[in-house]
Protein backbone atom coordinates (compact mmCIF):
# COMPACT_ATOMS: atom_id res chain seq x y z
CA UNK A 1 0.00 0.00 0.00
CA UNK A 2 1.28 3.72 -0.76
CA UNK A 3 -0.90 5.39 1.82
CA UNK A 4 1.99 8.61 1.64
CA UNK A 5 2.56 8.40 -1.96
CA UNK A 6 1.50 8.20 -5.46
CA UNK A 7 3.25 7.10 -8.58
CA UNK A 8 4.83 9.42 -10.79
CA UNK A 9 6.33 8.61 -14.01
CA UNK A 10 10.10 9.76 -13.76
CA UNK A 11 12.42 11.55 -16.10
CA UNK A 12 14.68 8.68 -17.97
CA UNK A 13 11.40 6.96 -17.97
CA UNK A 14 11.87 4.82 -14.64
CA UNK A 15 8.15 4.52 -12.89
CA UNK A 16 8.82 5.41 -9.06
CA UNK A 17 6.69 6.69 -6.18
CA UNK A 18 7.00 9.67 -4.83
CA UNK A 19 7.07 9.73 -1.00
CA UNK A 20 7.22 12.26 1.60
CA UNK A 21 10.70 10.92 2.25
CA UNK A 22 12.05 13.81 0.38
CA UNK A 23 12.37 16.89 2.67
CA UNK A 24 10.43 18.86 -0.43
CA UNK A 25 7.55 16.37 -0.10
CA UNK A 26 7.49 17.88 3.80
CA UNK A 27 8.14 21.65 2.97
CA UNK A 28 5.55 21.37 -0.14
CA UNK A 29 2.77 19.80 1.92
CA UNK A 30 3.34 22.88 4.30
CA UNK A 31 3.30 25.50 1.13
CA UNK A 32 0.23 24.00 0.10
CA UNK A 33 -1.68 24.21 3.51
CA UNK A 34 -0.10 28.66 3.78
CA UNK A 35 -1.77 29.01 -0.09
CA UNK A 36 -1.63 32.61 -0.42
CA UNK A 37 0.06 33.79 3.05
CA UNK A 38 3.52 35.71 1.94
CA UNK A 39 6.32 33.40 2.26
CA UNK A 40 8.35 36.45 1.68
CA UNK A 41 8.31 40.18 2.35
CA UNK A 42 10.56 42.61 1.67
CA UNK A 43 12.24 45.31 4.27
CA UNK A 44 10.04 47.73 2.43
CA UNK A 45 7.09 45.50 3.51
CA UNK A 46 5.43 45.65 0.08
CA UNK A 47 7.38 43.09 -1.91
CA UNK A 48 5.70 40.17 -1.57
CA UNK A 49 5.95 36.39 -2.57
CA UNK A 50 3.09 33.95 -1.84
CA UNK A 51 3.60 30.80 -0.99
CA UNK A 52 1.62 29.63 -4.01
CA UNK A 53 3.94 31.92 -6.33
CA UNK A 54 6.72 29.97 -4.71
CA UNK A 55 5.68 27.31 -5.13
CA UNK A 56 4.67 27.40 -8.49
CA UNK A 57 8.39 28.97 -8.49
CA UNK A 58 10.27 26.07 -7.56
CA UNK A 59 8.54 23.56 -9.94
CA UNK A 60 9.58 25.87 -12.54
CA UNK A 61 13.16 25.58 -11.32
CA UNK A 62 13.26 22.01 -10.76
CA UNK A 63 11.91 21.44 -14.59
CA UNK A 64 14.63 23.68 -15.94
CA UNK A 65 17.38 21.63 -13.55
CA UNK A 66 15.56 18.83 -16.24
CA UNK A 67 16.26 20.16 -19.05
CA UNK A 68 19.53 21.12 -18.05
CA UNK A 69 20.41 17.65 -17.79
CA UNK A 70 20.64 17.50 -13.93
CA UNK A 71 19.05 13.88 -12.86
CA UNK A 72 18.46 12.31 -9.29
CA UNK A 73 22.24 12.03 -6.96
CA UNK A 74 23.77 14.56 -9.46
CA UNK A 75 25.40 17.28 -7.61
CA UNK A 76 24.70 21.42 -8.35
CA UNK A 77 27.12 23.67 -7.71
CA UNK A 78 26.03 27.22 -6.65
CA UNK A 79 27.57 30.27 -6.43
CA UNK A 80 25.69 33.01 -6.72
CA UNK A 81 24.44 36.26 -4.44
CA UNK A 82 21.25 35.93 -1.75
CA UNK A 83 18.47 36.24 -3.82
CA UNK A 84 14.67 34.44 -3.56
CA UNK A 85 15.56 33.20 -7.06
CA UNK A 86 18.14 31.37 -5.04
CA UNK A 87 16.07 29.82 -2.55
CA UNK A 88 13.82 28.76 -5.42
CA UNK A 89 16.83 26.80 -7.02
CA UNK A 90 18.03 25.47 -3.65
CA UNK A 91 14.50 23.94 -3.12
CA UNK A 92 13.98 23.05 -6.95
CA UNK A 93 17.08 21.06 -6.05
CA UNK A 94 15.93 19.06 -3.94
CA UNK A 95 12.77 18.39 -5.68
CA UNK A 96 14.00 17.07 -8.84
CA UNK A 97 15.98 14.45 -5.96
CA UNK A 98 19.35 16.18 -7.01
CA UNK A 99 22.19 17.23 -4.54
CA UNK A 100 22.75 21.23 -3.52
CA UNK A 101 26.07 22.41 -3.38
CA UNK A 102 26.16 26.16 -2.40
CA UNK A 103 29.69 27.62 -1.95
CA UNK A 104 30.90 30.66 -0.10
CA UNK A 105 30.29 34.22 -2.81
CA UNK A 106 33.71 35.46 -1.17
CA UNK A 107 35.18 32.44 -2.74
CA UNK A 108 38.26 32.76 -5.84
CA UNK A 109 37.96 31.22 -9.06
CA UNK A 110 41.16 29.00 -7.70
CA UNK A 111 39.25 28.10 -4.57
CA UNK A 112 35.64 27.61 -6.82
CA UNK A 113 38.51 25.01 -8.80
CA UNK A 114 38.95 22.74 -5.87
CA UNK A 115 35.15 22.53 -5.06
CA UNK A 116 34.22 21.59 -8.29
CA UNK A 117 36.92 18.91 -9.26
CA UNK A 118 35.86 17.49 -5.72
CA UNK A 119 32.02 17.46 -5.88
CA UNK A 120 31.61 16.30 -9.77
CA UNK A 121 28.64 18.25 -10.61
CA UNK A 122 26.52 18.59 -13.59
CA UNK A 123 26.01 22.09 -13.60
CA UNK A 124 27.22 25.26 -12.26
CA UNK A 125 25.06 28.39 -11.45
CA UNK A 126 27.30 31.19 -11.22
CA UNK A 127 27.12 35.21 -10.92
CA UNK A 128 26.83 36.42 -15.05
CA UNK A 129 30.24 37.78 -14.09
CA UNK A 130 31.69 34.95 -13.42
CA UNK A 131 29.79 32.54 -16.42
CA UNK A 132 33.02 32.84 -18.86
CA UNK A 133 35.47 31.65 -16.50
CA UNK A 134 32.88 29.18 -15.26
CA UNK A 135 32.63 27.99 -18.58
CA UNK A 136 36.32 27.22 -18.71
CA UNK A 137 36.52 25.29 -15.64
CA UNK A 138 33.52 23.25 -16.30
CA UNK A 139 35.27 22.62 -19.63
CA UNK A 140 38.28 21.51 -18.09
CA UNK A 141 36.25 19.24 -15.23
CA UNK A 142 33.38 17.64 -17.99
CA UNK A 143 30.99 19.77 -16.11
CA UNK A 144 27.95 19.55 -18.34
CA UNK A 145 26.29 23.05 -18.47
CA UNK A 146 26.93 26.34 -16.83
CA UNK A 147 24.38 28.97 -16.19
CA UNK A 148 23.61 32.18 -13.97
CA UNK A 149 21.35 34.11 -11.54
CA UNK A 150 22.24 37.65 -11.04
CA UNK A 151 21.66 38.93 -7.20
CA UNK A 152 18.49 40.52 -8.34
CA UNK A 153 17.04 36.95 -8.84
CA UNK A 154 17.43 37.04 -12.80
CA UNK A 155 19.72 35.71 -15.83
CA UNK A 156 19.55 33.20 -17.97
CA UNK A 157 18.10 30.67 -15.16
CA UNK A 158 15.45 32.92 -14.10
CA UNK A 159 14.79 33.18 -17.73
CA UNK A 160 14.71 29.42 -18.65
CA UNK A 161 12.33 28.82 -15.30
CA UNK A 162 10.14 31.57 -16.64
CA UNK A 163 9.55 29.22 -19.93
CA UNK A 164 9.21 25.98 -17.80
CA UNK A 165 5.62 24.57 -16.65
CA UNK A 166 4.42 24.89 -12.96
CA UNK A 167 3.80 21.46 -13.25
CA UNK A 168 6.87 18.78 -11.47
CA UNK A 169 6.05 15.88 -9.39
CA UNK A 170 8.88 15.46 -6.85
CA UNK A 171 11.56 12.71 -7.14
CA UNK A 172 11.54 9.78 -4.44
CA UNK A 173 14.11 9.88 -2.18
CA UNK A 174 14.82 7.48 0.79
CA UNK A 175 15.86 8.59 3.69
CA UNK A 176 19.71 8.43 3.23
CA UNK A 177 19.70 10.07 -0.34
CA UNK A 178 21.86 12.94 -0.32
CA UNK A 179 19.96 16.23 -0.31
CA UNK A 180 23.19 18.76 0.18
CA UNK A 181 27.06 18.51 0.31
CA UNK A 182 28.27 21.31 2.27
CA UNK A 183 31.79 22.16 2.45
CA UNK A 184 33.18 22.68 6.16
CA UNK A 185 35.02 25.62 6.90
CA UNK A 186 38.04 23.57 7.32
CA UNK A 187 40.26 25.76 9.57
CA UNK A 188 43.07 23.22 9.05
CA UNK A 189 43.66 21.00 6.00
CA UNK A 190 41.55 21.32 2.86
CA UNK A 191 37.95 21.56 3.05
CA UNK A 192 35.64 18.68 3.50
CA UNK A 193 32.24 17.89 1.41
CA UNK A 194 29.81 16.53 4.47
CA UNK A 195 27.10 14.72 2.97
CA UNK A 196 23.99 15.52 4.16
CA UNK A 197 20.65 13.18 3.91
CA UNK A 198 16.90 14.23 3.40
CA UNK A 199 16.52 12.50 6.80
CA UNK A 200 19.49 14.81 8.44
CA UNK A 201 17.83 18.34 7.42
CA UNK A 202 13.84 16.99 7.92
CA UNK A 203 14.95 15.94 11.27
CA UNK A 204 16.55 18.86 12.56
CA UNK A 205 14.24 21.15 10.62
CA UNK A 206 11.17 19.17 12.40
CA UNK A 207 12.68 19.67 15.91
CA UNK A 208 13.84 23.10 15.67
CA UNK A 209 10.39 24.18 14.83
CA UNK A 210 8.76 22.79 17.49
CA UNK A 211 11.21 23.15 20.25
CA UNK A 212 11.37 27.22 19.15
CA UNK A 213 7.47 26.88 18.78
CA UNK A 214 7.37 28.50 15.22
CA UNK A 215 4.05 28.89 13.99
CA UNK A 216 2.02 30.47 10.62
CA UNK A 217 2.26 33.48 12.77
CA UNK A 218 6.16 33.98 12.64
CA UNK A 219 7.84 36.43 10.87
CA UNK A 220 11.59 35.82 10.83
CA UNK A 221 14.28 38.06 9.90
CA UNK A 222 16.85 36.62 7.50
CA UNK A 223 19.94 38.42 6.86
CA UNK A 224 22.32 35.47 6.91
CA UNK A 225 23.75 34.20 3.68
CA UNK A 226 22.77 31.07 2.20
CA UNK A 227 25.68 29.34 1.30
CA UNK A 228 26.21 28.19 4.80
CA UNK A 229 23.66 25.83 7.31
CA UNK A 230 22.66 28.61 9.66
CA UNK A 231 20.94 30.85 6.81
CA UNK A 232 20.23 27.71 4.41
CA UNK A 233 18.81 25.15 6.44
CA UNK A 234 18.35 26.27 10.35
CA UNK A 235 16.36 29.37 9.43
CA UNK A 236 14.95 28.57 6.29
CA UNK A 237 13.86 25.60 6.83
CA UNK A 238 11.96 25.91 9.94
CA UNK A 239 10.43 29.30 9.28
CA UNK A 240 8.88 27.84 5.62
CA UNK A 241 8.52 24.01 7.74
CA UNK A 242 5.76 26.65 9.65
CA UNK A 243 4.28 28.47 7.24
CA UNK A 244 5.54 31.71 8.29
CA UNK A 245 6.99 34.68 7.11
CA UNK A 246 10.76 35.56 6.16
CA UNK A 247 11.06 39.22 6.04
CA UNK A 248 14.42 38.80 3.57
CA UNK A 249 17.19 41.17 3.60
CA UNK A 250 19.64 40.71 0.96
CA UNK A 251 22.83 40.83 3.87
CA UNK A 252 23.19 41.82 7.16
CA UNK A 253 22.90 45.71 7.67
CA UNK A 254 22.20 46.79 11.64
CA UNK A 255 20.19 49.59 10.70
CA UNK A 256 18.00 47.34 8.46
CA UNK A 257 17.86 44.83 10.99
CA UNK A 258 16.72 47.39 13.75
CA UNK A 259 14.01 49.19 11.14
CA UNK A 260 12.93 45.38 10.45
CA UNK A 261 12.32 44.65 14.35
CA UNK A 262 8.59 46.27 14.64
CA UNK A 263 7.57 44.28 11.71
CA UNK A 264 8.97 40.90 12.68
CA UNK A 265 9.11 38.03 15.44
CA UNK A 266 12.47 36.20 15.63
CA UNK A 267 15.99 37.02 14.33
CA UNK A 268 18.93 34.57 14.07
CA UNK A 269 22.19 36.01 13.78
CA UNK A 270 25.36 35.51 14.41
CA UNK A 271 27.34 37.25 17.81
CA UNK A 272 28.36 39.66 15.61
CA UNK A 273 24.70 40.77 14.95
CA UNK A 274 24.16 41.43 18.23
CA UNK A 275 27.32 43.21 18.76
CA UNK A 276 26.20 45.78 16.15
CA UNK A 277 22.69 46.18 16.87
CA UNK A 278 23.72 47.17 20.56
CA UNK A 279 26.23 49.56 18.80
CA UNK A 280 22.88 51.86 17.73
CA UNK A 281 21.40 53.91 20.32
CA UNK A 282 17.85 53.65 18.58
CA UNK A 283 18.16 49.76 19.87
CA UNK A 284 15.49 49.45 23.04
CA UNK A 285 12.71 47.38 24.37
CA UNK A 286 9.66 49.10 22.75
CA UNK A 287 11.02 48.52 19.14
CA UNK A 288 11.69 44.73 20.29
CA UNK A 289 7.92 44.71 21.41
CA UNK A 290 6.65 43.02 19.26
CA UNK A 291 9.17 40.22 19.20
CA UNK A 292 9.28 36.95 20.58
CA UNK A 293 12.44 35.61 19.92
CA UNK A 294 16.57 36.09 19.29
CA UNK A 295 19.13 33.50 18.22
CA UNK A 296 22.48 33.32 18.25
CA UNK A 297 24.76 30.49 17.07
CA UNK A 298 27.99 29.61 14.64
CA UNK A 299 30.42 31.33 17.11
CA UNK A 300 30.36 31.80 20.81
CA UNK A 301 28.21 34.71 21.92
CA UNK A 302 30.02 36.75 25.02
CA UNK A 303 28.37 36.50 28.44
CA UNK A 304 28.76 40.55 27.89
CA UNK A 305 26.66 40.81 24.84
CA UNK A 306 23.98 38.50 26.08
CA UNK A 307 23.69 41.22 29.19
CA UNK A 308 23.77 43.77 27.08
CA UNK A 309 20.96 42.97 25.28
CA UNK A 310 18.85 41.36 27.56
CA UNK A 311 18.99 44.87 29.67
CA UNK A 312 18.17 47.22 26.24
CA UNK A 313 15.18 45.22 25.12
CA UNK A 314 14.27 42.89 27.65
CA UNK A 315 15.22 40.14 25.90
CA UNK A 316 17.44 36.82 26.48
CA UNK A 317 19.15 35.59 23.28
CA UNK A 318 18.93 31.93 22.88
CA UNK A 319 22.13 30.56 22.35
CA UNK A 320 22.48 27.11 20.26
CA UNK A 321 25.40 25.01 19.02
CA UNK A 322 25.43 23.17 16.13
CA UNK A 323 28.21 22.74 12.70
CA UNK A 324 28.26 21.49 8.82
CA UNK A 325 28.07 17.89 9.65
CA UNK A 326 25.40 17.52 12.67
CA UNK A 327 22.65 20.76 11.76
CA UNK A 328 21.76 21.94 15.47
CA UNK A 329 22.99 19.69 18.52
CA UNK A 330 22.21 21.81 21.75
CA UNK A 331 19.94 24.50 22.38
CA UNK A 332 19.28 26.67 25.59
CA UNK A 333 15.51 25.89 26.32
CA UNK A 334 12.84 28.28 24.55
CA UNK A 335 10.52 28.47 27.60
CA UNK A 336 13.02 27.79 30.90
CA UNK A 337 16.26 29.71 31.86
CA UNK A 338 18.89 30.67 29.48
CA UNK A 339 22.53 30.68 30.84
CA UNK A 340 24.75 33.12 28.90
CA UNK A 341 27.86 31.51 27.74
CA UNK A 342 26.13 28.21 27.73
CA UNK A 343 24.52 26.49 24.78
CA UNK A 344 22.07 24.31 26.39
CA UNK A 345 20.68 20.95 25.87
CA UNK A 346 20.94 18.08 23.59
CA UNK A 347 18.08 18.49 21.16
CA UNK A 348 15.20 15.67 21.42
CA UNK A 349 16.11 12.71 20.02
CA UNK A 350 20.00 13.79 19.60
CA UNK A 351 22.44 12.09 21.67
CA UNK A 352 25.42 13.99 23.23
CA UNK A 353 28.55 12.75 25.24
CA UNK A 354 31.66 14.55 26.62
CA UNK A 355 34.33 11.99 25.75
CA UNK A 356 38.08 11.40 26.63
CA UNK A 357 40.13 10.28 23.19
CA UNK A 358 38.96 7.41 23.11
CA UNK A 359 35.05 8.25 23.15
CA UNK A 360 34.95 7.09 26.91
CA UNK A 361 31.71 9.24 28.73
CA UNK A 362 33.72 11.60 30.98
CA UNK A 363 32.14 12.50 34.55
CA UNK A 364 29.18 15.33 34.32
CA UNK A 365 31.74 18.36 34.97
CA UNK A 366 34.82 17.38 33.38
CA UNK A 367 35.97 18.90 30.46
CA UNK A 368 35.95 16.59 26.82
CA UNK A 369 35.59 16.39 23.75
CA UNK A 370 31.61 17.01 22.53
CA UNK A 371 30.13 13.89 20.60
CA UNK A 372 27.19 13.34 18.85
CA UNK A 373 24.99 10.60 17.53
CA UNK A 374 21.24 10.79 16.09
CA UNK A 375 19.00 11.54 12.92
CA UNK A 376 20.87 14.49 12.46
CA UNK A 377 24.59 13.43 11.78
CA UNK A 378 25.45 13.18 8.57
CA UNK A 379 26.55 10.09 6.30
CA UNK A 380 30.37 10.87 5.82
CA UNK A 381 32.82 13.10 3.99
CA UNK A 382 32.39 12.69 0.26
CA UNK A 383 34.64 10.79 -1.75
CA UNK A 384 36.51 9.96 1.85
CA UNK A 385 35.63 6.84 3.82
CA UNK A 386 39.18 7.38 5.72
CA UNK A 387 38.27 11.14 7.67
CA UNK A 388 34.68 10.08 7.44
CA UNK A 389 36.16 6.43 9.43
CA UNK A 390 38.62 9.20 11.63
CA UNK A 391 35.68 11.22 12.72
CA UNK A 392 32.56 9.01 12.93
CA UNK A 393 33.10 6.25 15.71
CA UNK A 394 32.40 2.55 15.19
CA UNK A 395 29.11 3.53 17.76
CA UNK A 396 28.23 5.60 15.55
CA UNK A 397 29.13 9.36 17.54
CA UNK A 398 30.40 11.86 15.64
CA UNK A 399 33.91 13.69 16.83
CA UNK A 400 33.06 17.29 16.73
CA UNK A 401 36.20 18.82 18.00
CA UNK A 402 34.67 21.48 20.29
CA UNK A 403 35.19 21.09 24.18
CA UNK A 404 33.07 21.23 26.51
CA UNK A 405 32.02 20.17 29.61
CA UNK A 406 28.29 19.14 30.58
CA UNK A 407 26.25 19.85 34.09
CA UNK A 408 25.01 17.41 36.32
CA UNK A 409 21.43 17.86 34.73
CA UNK A 410 22.76 17.83 30.69
CA UNK A 411 23.76 21.80 29.94
CA UNK A 412 26.36 21.97 27.95
CA UNK A 413 29.43 24.35 28.12
CA UNK A 414 31.76 25.10 25.80
CA UNK A 415 35.30 25.93 26.08
CA UNK A 416 37.03 25.91 22.76
CA UNK A 417 37.68 23.92 19.69
CA UNK A 418 39.85 20.35 20.42
CA UNK A 419 42.47 22.32 17.66
CA UNK A 420 42.67 25.39 19.76
CA UNK A 421 43.76 23.34 22.69
CA UNK A 422 47.23 25.58 23.62
CA UNK A 423 49.39 22.95 25.32
CA UNK A 424 52.72 24.78 27.31
CA UNK A 425 55.23 23.46 28.96
CA UNK A 426 52.87 19.99 29.02
CA UNK A 427 49.92 21.91 30.55
CA UNK A 428 46.89 21.92 28.60
CA UNK A 429 45.34 25.17 28.23
CA UNK A 430 41.70 25.85 26.96
CA UNK A 431 41.63 29.35 25.35
CA UNK A 432 38.07 30.55 26.24
CA UNK A 433 39.31 30.40 30.28
CA UNK A 434 41.54 33.02 29.35
CA UNK A 435 39.53 34.86 27.00
CA UNK A 436 36.67 34.98 29.84
CA UNK A 437 39.26 36.66 32.05
CA UNK A 438 40.65 39.04 29.53
CA UNK A 439 37.22 40.20 28.43
CA UNK A 440 36.46 41.04 32.04
CA UNK A 441 39.12 43.66 31.91
CA UNK A 442 38.62 47.42 31.33
CA UNK A 443 38.96 48.67 28.12
CA UNK A 444 38.92 45.37 26.33
CA UNK A 445 35.99 44.64 23.41
CA UNK A 446 37.08 40.70 22.46
CA UNK A 447 40.14 38.73 22.58
CA UNK A 448 41.28 35.63 21.83
CA UNK A 449 43.78 33.64 23.36
CA UNK A 450 46.39 31.46 21.25
CA UNK A 451 49.06 29.25 21.09
CA UNK A 452 52.37 29.84 19.37
CA UNK A 453 55.59 28.05 18.97
CA UNK A 454 57.77 28.91 22.01
CA UNK A 455 61.70 27.75 22.19
CA UNK A 456 61.11 26.48 26.02
CA UNK A 457 57.66 25.75 26.68
CA UNK A 458 56.93 24.25 22.90
CA UNK A 459 54.01 26.75 23.24
CA UNK A 460 53.14 29.61 24.88
CA UNK A 461 49.72 31.44 25.39
CA UNK A 462 49.56 34.54 24.03
CA UNK A 463 46.93 37.14 23.69
CA UNK A 464 44.89 39.15 20.46
CA UNK A 465 42.70 41.80 22.05
CA UNK A 466 40.38 44.60 20.64
CA UNK A 467 40.39 47.81 22.67
CA UNK A 468 36.62 49.67 23.66
CA UNK A 469 38.52 52.53 25.51
CA UNK A 470 41.53 52.94 26.98
CA UNK A 471 43.32 49.65 28.20
CA UNK A 472 46.25 49.28 30.49
CA UNK A 473 49.70 48.57 29.19
CA UNK A 474 50.86 44.82 28.34
CA UNK A 475 53.01 44.10 31.90
CA UNK A 476 49.53 45.60 33.72
CA UNK A 477 47.52 43.63 31.84
CA UNK A 478 48.90 40.65 32.16
CA UNK A 479 49.14 41.65 36.04
CA UNK A 480 45.61 42.05 36.63
CA UNK A 481 45.06 38.53 34.55
CA UNK A 482 47.59 36.92 37.04
CA UNK A 483 45.45 37.60 39.70
CA UNK A 484 42.83 35.07 38.52
CA UNK A 485 44.76 33.07 36.22
CA UNK A 486 46.99 30.17 36.89
CA UNK A 487 50.64 31.37 35.96
CA UNK A 488 51.25 28.64 33.47
CA UNK A 489 47.72 30.07 31.62
CA UNK A 490 48.57 33.54 31.64
CA UNK A 491 49.68 35.40 28.53
CA UNK A 492 53.43 36.14 27.81
CA UNK A 493 52.15 38.58 25.30
CA UNK A 494 49.05 40.63 24.69
CA UNK A 495 48.47 42.75 21.42
CA UNK A 496 46.29 45.61 20.73
CA UNK A 497 45.05 45.43 17.67
CA UNK A 498 41.95 47.15 15.55
CA UNK A 499 40.28 44.35 14.60
CA UNK A 500 40.07 40.38 14.75
CA UNK A 501 39.98 38.41 11.80
CA UNK A 502 36.79 36.64 11.50
CA UNK A 503 35.12 34.77 8.58
CA UNK A 504 31.72 35.57 7.08
CA UNK A 505 29.82 33.28 10.00
CA UNK A 506 31.65 35.64 12.65
CA UNK A 507 34.08 33.19 14.03
CA UNK A 508 37.32 34.12 14.63
CA UNK A 509 40.54 32.78 12.32
CA UNK A 510 42.63 31.36 15.35
CA UNK A 511 44.69 29.80 12.51
CA UNK A 512 45.24 33.04 11.05
CA UNK A 513 46.45 34.49 14.15
CA UNK A 514 48.67 31.64 14.89
CA UNK A 515 50.23 32.30 11.29
CA UNK A 516 50.46 35.93 11.79
CA UNK A 517 51.95 35.82 15.17
CA UNK A 518 53.98 32.44 14.75
CA UNK A 519 57.30 34.53 15.42
CA UNK A 520 56.76 36.00 18.36
CA UNK A 521 59.32 34.24 20.17
CA UNK A 522 61.69 32.77 17.52
CA UNK A 523 65.25 32.95 18.29
P1 LIG B 1 30.26 25.44 10.97
O1 LIG B 1 30.41 24.03 10.52
O2 LIG B 1 30.85 26.45 10.05
O3 LIG B 1 28.84 25.76 11.32
O4 LIG B 1 31.10 25.58 12.31
C1 LIG B 1 30.79 24.78 13.40
C2 LIG B 1 31.57 25.23 14.59
O5 LIG B 1 31.14 26.52 15.03
C3 LIG B 1 31.36 24.34 15.79
O6 LIG B 1 32.12 23.16 15.71
C4 LIG B 1 31.76 25.26 16.91
O7 LIG B 1 33.17 25.30 17.06
C5 LIG B 1 31.29 26.63 16.43
N1 LIG B 1 30.00 27.01 17.04
C6 LIG B 1 28.77 26.94 16.52
N2 LIG B 1 27.84 27.41 17.37
C7 LIG B 1 28.52 27.78 18.48
C8 LIG B 1 28.15 28.36 19.75
N3 LIG B 1 26.90 28.67 20.03
N4 LIG B 1 29.14 28.59 20.64
C9 LIG B 1 30.43 28.30 20.36
N5 LIG B 1 30.84 27.79 19.19
C10 LIG B 1 29.90 27.53 18.26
Amino acid sequence: MQSDSQMTDLPGGSLSTVSDRNLYAKLDASFARAGDRPAAIGPDLKTRLTYAELRDGVARYANALTVLGVGPGDRVTVQTEKSLAAVALYLATLKAGAVYQPLNTAYTLTEVEYFVQDAAPALIVCDPSRQADMRRLADREGVRAVTALNDRGGGALADLAARMSHEHDTVVRSDDDLAGLLYTSGTTGRSKGAMLTHRNLASNAETLRDIWAFTTNDVLIHALPIYHVHGLFVALHTILLAGGTLLWLDRFDARAVLDSLPHATVLMGVPTFYTRLLGLRELDAGRCSGMRLFISGSAPLLAETHRQFRERTGHAILERYGMTETGMITSNPYRGERIAGTVGYALPGVEVRIADAEGRELPRGEPGVIEVKGPNVFKGYWRNPQKTAEEIRKDGYFITGDVATMSADGRVTISGRARDLIITGGFNVYPREIEEVIDSLPGVGESAAIGVPHPDFGEAVIAVITPTGEVAAEAELIALMAERLARFKLPKRVFVVGELPRNAMGKVQKAELRRLYADTFAT
